[in-house]
């Protein structure tokens, strides 16, 4: 799934963009600070012992095979229903068997054993949230038997499990399962690895959809109003995946997706949008049927469902969901109509072929617990950009990827960091893993192996991989093991180890030897990468990296580094005027050179590939942060950077301008801030001011934010602000043109600092009008960011009242740390009305309240956060990793201030 969520799925991209260099914003986050690594997973099912319930997996020998749900599900109400039958096969005679349930009233519990006997059985939830235990009155055989349990529950209004909303008057019932939430209204067995076939029966009110997993099969008339909706037996599928939603949505019926040399049948294609919104489907609906073919040509397999649901939800919690045939997006994500801004075009892109990824990776083939989360989430991020590349050779999707697995080295140089695959012992655990470990690293390590040891080796593998384990479940040993064996290569598998079950950034020291007319040679070190102030120690952790070296004397050369150092001859005699330490820019890993390398480098800057470029930009501020490369040659690489014809070189170094802006530079240095970024990016924003080219207009609107809200140039804010009053009709009519949604939250954020009281005030009055959630998410944000005190008590009202989505409470609030007039301000009310907060933001998400806190700098501040979680944390279960995360980026903020001045120094010419 996209809980993450991907961080520019989580949030408007402006926050997204500052808490990547702010703080690397984890996509969620939590847990003890450290788990221990050599803890087998299996641990959690051994302490499970008989009267124990347990806190993590549930104990072996307990398997469903079958659900038969029948629920009356009507959206107009505050509750639902019904009765499933679970057919359970039991490894030993028992007379107590744990399973899943949350919040449920279980009114009748009944046993049937395979002869048809019946028995009595007790159902009741134990301490441990959403863990019950089911008794019965006589042991049971071991064997096959039949759980019979009738219940009722109340809709969650917070985004979790089986939740309803309420959009423009119409009722909604949504399921958001994953992780562990569709124990919130399906006593069941709710962990990935426990998959059964489902054999659903709805009753709804007539003349509403229903969207399940499987087909739906028959429709009849029930009582008072109500139809009854059966679907098809599903294939085996994990809680996590289940789709039952329910509404008056419009229906958007496709020409099936027709059969091909991989598959023998044709797939119903349909999309689903609240009343009102179907025709806004177009894009995605149209670029559909051409990517799954993309995929099934890949992968060399047919799409493994029967029919291809694409659902645009309400206030859905995540960026999208991969429920089973039955793909559920947060609905701004894809209610683009038919000529999207370039940068919601890409982020739908980037998003759908995730989703469609996770039909191979995920539903058909499960990880069997949540420690091996990658082996779904890696992949379905790493395929996007593949498959995108097929799709449009020119989209830049590559160096958009490249982007994503640099982005990922921020977080993994915390000492704090997870490794890609940590044991989870406990359920509180499990949402620690969807960060951008899970996500970024992953696409890293696994396009590092594609590439250095070729596609057609490693693709082909990887299809044989899903095939052995087709409707089953494959944890990362059976990975290993399979491709090993595919492949045929064991290095490829040392590989993957060696980076999945490690944690942290490989550091490369990079030392040229040349003398006298011998041959010139590089000797390369592996350590752990560690910035200024870090508290990781040095235990010689090795990784086996392919490294590839370029240099501007002779060809590339690869080897693979297994030691702690090793040697390189260099072909030729001749020394090298520069060298590339990640020649083609997919290795996972950070370099460093001697100073005069580093300025050779710069001088030849234009000689590299794009991706070879990010490399350079990131393993230069890397340096930087380590204390090993100087303010001016750091701006150097900035200033080459700026140069670059691609959006993504340029716009490379902008979260770290941010950062440094906000944390180091005073008010005395932002006239020679704003003259450096007019000289780096005037021209830059000139020369795509009125582009036609989709990538150069998503570059003007990265570029213009960034001048209008970091440098404060006055003639970009004035733009913006003139976009954000004509679109909004403040002071005249209304343009629908002015503003595209790219720029929605940059816009408003000028006009609400700028606008004062009367534009917040209209900006409240017309926020919902236009019925467009992007701008209303953005707009949360925008509120957020007022400069004006006098404002404080409006925005603080709103942030608390049902106005608000509990996404757009969380956006507010985080927003409200981020301008420094009145931060202190805003920091004072957020610890006092803490609880009252919490509350207001989806479930999922409060274990990352203490990511409220990562703007902060100073020593102070984070006694204050740490105050506040000692005081307050019971209210966000699991919120212990996000807080190890941020107390650490605020204590490494606080280490590189010294050199954070020299870059003012640098920029005031100095
Ligand atoms: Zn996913």
């Amino acid at each position: 799934m996209h809980s993450f969520i991907r961080p520019r799925a989580v949030m408007n991209s402006t926050r997204t963009h500052y808490l990547l260099a702010l703080s690397l914003w984890a996509l969620a986050a939590c847990g003890p600070a450290e788990a221990p690594t050599e803890m087998p997973a299996s641990d959690a099912v051994m302490s499970a012992t008989a009267d124990t319930p347990p806190r993590g997996r549930l104990p072996d020998g307990v398997r469903p095979q079958a659900y038969r749900l029948d629920l009356e599900l009507d959206p107009r109400r505050d509750d639902f229903s019904g009765n499933v039958e679970i057919d359970i096969e039991l490894d030993n005679p028992s007379t107590r068997i744990w399973m899943h349930g949350e919040g449920l009233d279980v009114t009748a519990a009944t046993a049937v054993l395979a002869d048809g006997t019946e028995g009595a059985a007790s159902y009741e939830e134990s301490p441990v949230t959403g863990v019950s235990k089911v008794t019965f009155v006589d042991q049971l055989p071991a064997g096959t038997f039949t759980l019979r349990l009738q219940y009722r529950a109340s809709f969650n209004r917070k985004l979790a499990g089986l939740f309803k909303v309420v959009e423009q008057g119409e009722s909604y019932a949504l399921a958001k399962s994953e992780s562990i939430q569709a124990r919130k209204f399906l006593p069941g067995f709710d962990e990935p690895g426990l998959k059964a076939t489902y054999d659903i029966t709805l009753t709804i009110p007539a003349g509403y959809t229903a969207i399940g997993n499987s087909p739906e099969m028959d429709r009849e008339h029930a009582v008072e109003g109500m139809e009854t909706v059966t679907f098809a037996t599903t294939r085996p599928m994990p809680t996590y995946l289940l789709s039952l939603a329910v509404g008056p949505f419009d229906t958007v019926e496709r020409a099936e997706i027709p059969p091909n040399e991989y598959r023998d049948r044709p797939i119903p294609l349909r999309g689903f949008a609240r009343k009102g919104r179907g025709g806004d489907m177009n894009y995605i609906l149209d670029i559909t049927p051409r990517l799954v073919e993309k995929f099934e040509r890949e992968l060399q397999r047919p799409y493994p469902f029967e029919k291809l649901d694409i659902v645009a939800a309400p206030q859905w919690p995540s960026g999208a969901t991969e429920l089973s045939a039955a793909i559920t997006y947060r609905e701004q994500s894809i209610l683009v109509g038919d000529y999207p801004a370039p940068g919601a075009r890409l982020a739908l892109l980037g998003l759908h072929s995730h989703e469609l990824s996770h039909m191979w990776f995920g539903n058909l083939v499960t990880p069997p617990w949540w420690d091996d989360l990658w082996l779904k989430e890696g992949f379905a991020t790493w395929s996007e950009p593949v498959v995108l590349t097929l799709f449009e050779p020119e989209g830049g999707h590559e160096l958009d990827a490249a982007a994503t697995s640099i982005n990922a080295m921020q977080l993994d140089s915390l000492a704090s960091t997870r490794a890609i695959r940590e044991p989870i012992a406990d359920n509180d655990e499990i949402r620690n893993a969807y960060d951008a470990i899970t996500y970024s690293k992953s696409l890293g390590v696994i396009h590092m192996v594609d590439q250095y040891f070729g596609a057609d080796q490693f693709r082909p593998a990887l299809g044989r991989y899903i095939e052995s384990f087709a409707d089953g479940v494959a944890d990362s040993p059976d990975f290993y093991r399979v491709i090993g064996e595919e492949t045929g290569t064991p290095a490829l598998t040392e590989t993957f180890r060696s980076f999945v079950e490690q944690k942290g950034v490989p550091q490369l020291d990079v030392t040229l030897q040349c003398g006298n007319g011998a041959q010139p040679t590089l000797t390369i070190q592996q350590s752990r990468y560690k910035p200024l102030g870090s508290p990781i120690v040095d235990d010689e952790q090795r990784w086996n990296i392919p490294v590839c070296v370029l240099s501007d004397t002779g060809a590339e050369q690869c080897l693979m580094l297994t030691d702690a150092e090793q040697t390189v001859a260099l072909e030729g005699t001749q020394c090298p005027q520069w060298v590339m330490p990640n020649a083609g820019g997919s290795g996972y890993y950070r370099w460093n050179l001697a100073d005069a390398q580093w300025q050779s480098l710069a001088r030849n800057f234009s000689v590299f590939t794009p991706v070879e470029a990010l490399s350079i930009i990131d393993s230069a501020f890397a340096a930087f942060e380590a204390g090993t490369l100087s303010a001016s040659n750091l701006m150097q690489v900035v200033q080459q950077s700026a140069q670059a014809s691609q959006r993504q070189v340029i716009v490379a170094p902008l979260s770290y301008l941010r950062k440094y802006r906000w944390n180091y530079l005073t008010a005395a240095d932002e006239p020679a801030f704003l003259q450096f970024a007019q000289t780096l990016y005037g021209p830059v924003l000139e020369r795509t001011a009125n582009s036609g080219n989709s990538d150069e207009q998503l570059l003007h609107s990265d570029l213009l934010s960034f001048m209008a809200l970091t440098a404060k140039n006055p003639s970009s804010r004035q733009q913006l602000r003139d976009n954000a009053y004509a679109f909004t009709g403040f002071g005249d009519d209304r343009d629908a043109d002015a503003l595209d949604s790219d720029q929605y939250t940059a816009a408003l954020i000028v006009a609400v600092q700028d606008g004062g009281a009367e534009f917040l005030e209209h900006l409240l009055a017309v926020r919902t009008e236009f019925d467009d959630p992007r701008f209303e998410s953005s707009s949360a944000s925008a509120i957020g960011r007022t400069n004006d005190a006098g404002q404080l008590s409006k925005v603080r009202e709103l942030a608390l009242s049902e106005q608000l989505g509990p996404r757009e409470a969380f956006s507010l609030v985080s927003n409200s740390m981020i301008e420094p007039g009145l931060r202190e301000q805003n920091w004072q009310w957020l610890r006092d009305n803490f609880p009252a907060i919490v509350a207001r933001v989806p479930e999922q998400w409060r274990r990352s309240t203490p990511r409220f806190g990562d703007v902060f700098c100073n020593a102070d501040q984070l006694a204050e956060v740490q105050r506040l979680f000692e005081r307050y944390g019971n209210l966000a279960p699991g919120h212990q990793r996000s807080l190890a995360q941020t107390e650490e980026q605020i204590q490494l903020c606080i280490a590189l201030r010294e050199r954070g001045r020299t870059l003012a120094t640098e920029l005031s010419g100095g």
